[in-house]
């Protein structure tokens, strides 16, 4: 028998091991009800203006910078553009953390990017999991910084909802002051943008902020993040990108959902599916097999099951395809659901009400 060569013997140890991001796609899955990737749940329409492909595009589309910087309040230099707030995870990494030397530390339960980042470039982790409350254990983190290079927080946090509190936040600022950066990733604020910590850039040379318009902006597969930091960040991150990280057809696009117009109809989407939440919470709260609904600011709620398995299995047979959060620190027991149209959050309280009956 012919022995063949396994190519893997070339890859990297870290990229052998490395076990890819589970993300919703990838667990597949033959829905009709899609609530498993916190995307909102109609798609925005536009037109392509742009239509000379034959020229690469710009590195950091003006448009969109500036639009974005109008948006939240900052100049042009303090905004970097990239291929979603994944992309930008990942810059952080290759601007500031060396392998072999250098840590990143986060605090689960939390998004799980920022371990797989980590991982494929090699990089240490400190794993410092939250308190009960899932707020940050400052102490624990103080006594963890040897070496650390960048502090992931997740606020509201992934997946479990919740706001972090700002004065921690301005705790781990301090505790980071001349070692570390301190990356606040604000995915979700748009459904409550009084927590932004965008102001707080002109008192920290080491903040960075992360942002998407894959959640409230409605544009998941356009794949378009941001980094807001102050300027020299900036430019520590614009030596590491991709020549060309957008398309011309996602810059078009950016810059259209980042016009005034759009930006009304984004906040009216988000205040609907605040609404939603609100409903689809007080729902679950009355069945007799959801043992907690958590506090959520975001376009999710975590849910805790006395029998999670199968919720999520009887829904995931049925086309509602909901994210299974049990393998996640602390979690156990609990589903994350996405805020549908009214008529998604009515079919899964509907399903989940028939396991009841069925089971009686
Ligand atoms: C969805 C999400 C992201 C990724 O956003 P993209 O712009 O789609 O890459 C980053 N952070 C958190 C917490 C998220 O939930």
């Amino acid at each position: 028998m012919k022995t063949e060569f396994d190519i893997n013997t070339l890859a990297r140890k870290n990229v052998r091991e490395l076990t890819p991001y589970q993300s919703a796609r990838r667990l597949g899955g033959n829905g009709s009800v899609w609530l498993n990737a916190n995307e909102y749940p109609i798609a925005p329409d536009f037109t392509f203006n742009e239509k000379n492909l034959n020229r690469y595009p710009e590195c950091q589309p003006v448009n969109v910078i500036n639009r974005y910087a109008a948006y939240v309040g900052v100049n042009a230099n303090q905004v970097l553009v990239s291929r979603g707030a994944d992309e930008a995870i990942e810059l952080l990494i290759r601007a500031f953390c060396e392998p072999g030397k250098d840590a990143v530390l986060y605090c689960p339960p939390t998004y799980g990017m920022y371990s797989v980042s980590a991982e494929t470039f090699g990089i240490e982790q400190r794993v410092v999991p939250t308190l009960a409350d899932w707020s940050p254990d400052v102490k624990a983190i103080a006594s963890q910084l040897d070496n650390v290079k960048l502090i992931y927080l997740c606020s509201p946090n992934n997946p479990t909802g919740n706001i972090v509190n700002p004065s921690l936040i301005r705790d781990v600022l301090a505790l980071a002051k001349d070692k570390a950066i301190v990356a606040v990733d604000e995915a979700y604020i748009e459904f409550c943008p009084q927590a932004s910590i965008v102001s707080w850039l002109e008192d920290y040379p080491n903040l960075v902020i992360l942002r998407t318009l894959s959640k409230a902006f409605a544009l998941a597969g356009l794949r378009c993040g941001f980094a807001l930091a102050n300027p020299p960040v900036i430019e520590l991150l614009l030596k590491v990108i991709a020549p060309y990280p957008l398309s011309t057809p996602v810059a078009d696009i950016a810059a259209q959902a980042l016009t005034e117009a759009s930006i009304e109809i984004m906040k009216k989407r988000a205040a609907e599916i605040t609404r939603n939440r609100s409903i689809l919470s007080d729902m679950l709260k009355k069945l007799p097999n959801v043992e907690q609904v958590y506090n959520s600011e975001t376009n999710y709620i975590l849910v805790k099951f006395t029998d999670a398995n199968l919720v999520f299995r009887t829904l995931w047979e049925q086309g509602i395809i909901l994210r299974d959060q049990q393998r996640q620190y602390g979690l156990n027991g609990c589903l994350r659901i996405s805020i549908g149209t009214a008529e998604e959050c009515d079919s899964v309280i509907n399903a989940i009400k028939n396991i009841q009956t069925a089971n009686v």
